[in-house]
C-alpha cells in the first residue's frame, strides 16, 4: 500500500534497497563458507597428499573381554572371551595380508582389560587408528533369541556400522538385528568411527554351535574384512576420513 503512492524512482530506490538487504548477508555467508571449505579442501588436500597416500589405513580389532572377564557363557558352556579372541585372531592374519592396512590388537592372549581404565579406546586414540571394530558375543535370557546387530554410537560411525552389518549377516546367515546407537564407552569414547558387533548370540544353541567352527568365524573374519574395505573406499571417494581432525 505505501509503495503504491510513491512515485517510480522512489519505488525503484527502495525495491534496490531492499534487495540489496535481502542480498547482502547471503553474500557475507557464502564467502564465509567458500573461504571454510577452501581451507578445509586445502587442509584434506595436503593430508592426503603428504599422509594418507604412503601411510596405511590403520584398524584397531578389539577382541572383548578377557581374562577374569569372560563375557557370556555360552549354551555349550564356553566363554565370549574365547570366541572373541579366535575370531579377532583370524582378522588380523587377514588384514596383515592387506597392504593398504596397518592391524593393532587391543589383545592377543587371555589378558583382562578393566573397564575402568578405558584402555580399549585409548589403545585406539593414540594409535590414531582409522576405524575400531569390537568384536563381541551375544547373550540373552531366553535361549530362542538369535541374530546379528552392530552398535554404534557417533553418528559419522553409523555408515561404518551399516557396512559391518550388512557383510556380516551375508557371511554369517543370522536373523539380521539391525544397527543400533548405544551408548557403550568402546564406540563412545573412540575418535574414529567405530562399532561393536555382536556377531550372534551365544546363549542361543543355534548359533553358538555354528559360532564355534572354524568355517564359521573365517567366514565372518574375512566379511568384516571385506566391510572394512567398502567403508575404506567410500570414505576415500567421499573424503570424510579425519573428519576428528
Ligand atoms: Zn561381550
Amino acid at each position: 500500500m505505501v509503495f503504491q503512492r510513491t512515485n517510480g524512482r522512489n519505488h525503484r530506490t527502495r525495491n534496490m534497497l531492499v534487495v540489496t538487504l535481502l542480498i547482502l548477508p547471503i553474500l557475507i555467508l557464502s564467502a564465509c563458507s567458500g573461504n571454510s571449505d577452501n581451507n578445509n579442501n586445502a587442509k584434506d588436500n595436503s593430508s592426503n597428499n603428504s599422509e594418507n597416500k604412503n601411510t596405511a589405513f590403520k584398524v584397531v580389532i578389539d577382541p572383548g573381554h578377557g581374562g577374569k572377564d569372560n563375557g557370556a557363557t555360552g549354551a555349550g558352556g564356553q566363554y565370549e572371551k574365547s570366541f572373541t579372541l579366535s575370531l579377532s585372531k583370524k582378522m588380523e592374519k587377514m588384514l596383515e595380508q592387506e597392504s593398504e592396512m596397518e592391524v593393532f590388537m587391543t589383545r592377543t592372549d587371555d589378558s583382562f582389560i578393566s573397564q575402568e581404565s578405558r584402555y580399549r579406546p585409548k589403545y585406539a586414540n593414540n594409535h590414531n587408528a582409522d576405524v575400531f571394530v569390537s568384536i563381541h558375543g551375544n547373550t540373552f535370557s531366553n535361549p530362542s533369541v538369535s541374530g546379528t546387530e552392530t552398535f554404534y554410537y557417533h553418528n559419522n560411525s553409523r555408515q561404518f556400522a551399516q557396512i559391518l552389518q550388512k557383510h556380516v549377516v551375508e557371511a554369517g546367515g543370522f536373523r539380521d538385528r539391525g544397527i543400533k546407537k548405544k551408548d557403550l564407552f568402546v564406540v563412545r569414547d573412540t575418535n574414529m568411527p567405530a562399532a561393536l558387533i555382536e556377531v550372534g548370540y551365544l546363549t542361543n544353541p543355534d548359533n553358538e554351535s555354528i559360532m564355534r567352527t572354524d568355517g564359521f568365524q573365517s567366514r565372518v573374519a574375512a566379511s568384516i574384512v571385506e566391510g572394512i574395505k567398502e567403508y575404506k573406499e567410500q570414505s576415500d571417494k567421499q573424503g570424510f576420513l579425519n573428519w576428528g581432525s
